[in-house]
């Protein structure tokens, strides 16, 4: 599979990754249940991963929408740039933050401080995938879909310069 000018081989099957958001959208229905919590979802890579996980969680919720940059082409900067604010209220909420993917952990990390100024009753992250070799930063995931290797991947919403979004399953460069 060619995206741009990169091959990218099969990793995990789009059936692999609705089972396992079957699986946590299950537990976080649980722990949520009488906590009407809001759901952030950080824009771009996370909205097919969000949008499949919120609608198999069959609790009372709240979802609202974030966008940083910090990825630049295949090398994370570290650096945050908020673009879209929280416009919405945090303030005593239970709030899960639903990421596609924790690389260094930089991105989410700088995003949980900025929103710890806000005083949420509680806070959490959802994602995808984590590269737990990569961590830069001791970051703490409470639901992981599922821990990768260090390498660059597209699909399900995750892509490489803005191509790849749109492939069901999730590719892994192909480095030879
Ligand atoms: P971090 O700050 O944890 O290093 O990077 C987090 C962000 O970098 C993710 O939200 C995602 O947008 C991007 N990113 C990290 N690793 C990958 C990857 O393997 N593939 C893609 N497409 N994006 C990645």
């Amino acid at each position: 599979m060619l995206v741009k000018d990169k091959s990218f081989n099969l990793f995990i099957p789009q059936s692999a990754i609705q089972a396992r958001i079957a699986e946590l959208s299950k537990q976080i229905a649980q722990d949520y249940a009488d906590k009407n919590p809001l759901f952030i979802t950080i824009l771009n890579g996370a909205f097919i991963f969000a949008a499949d996980l919120i609608r198999q969680i069959d609790i009372v919720s709240e979802i609202t929408f974030v966008k940083f940059t910090s990825y630049e082409s295949m090398q994370s900067t570290g650096k945050v740039d908020q673009i879209l604010g929280f416009d919405d209220d945090v303030f005593q909420r239970h709030v899960v933050l639903i990421e596609d993917i924790v690389d260094t952990g930089l991105t989410i990390s700088e995003i949980i401080q900025e929103l710890k100024r806000f005083r949420p009753a509680s806070l959490e992250v959802v994602s995808l995938l984590t590269k737990p070799s990569a961590f830069q930063k001791d970051v703490h995931v409470r639901y992981v879909g599922f821990e990768i290797e260090n390498k660059f991947v597209v699909g399900y919403g995750l892509d490489y310069d803005g191509y790849g979004r749109n492939l069901q399953d999730i590719y892994i460069v192909d480095e030879h």
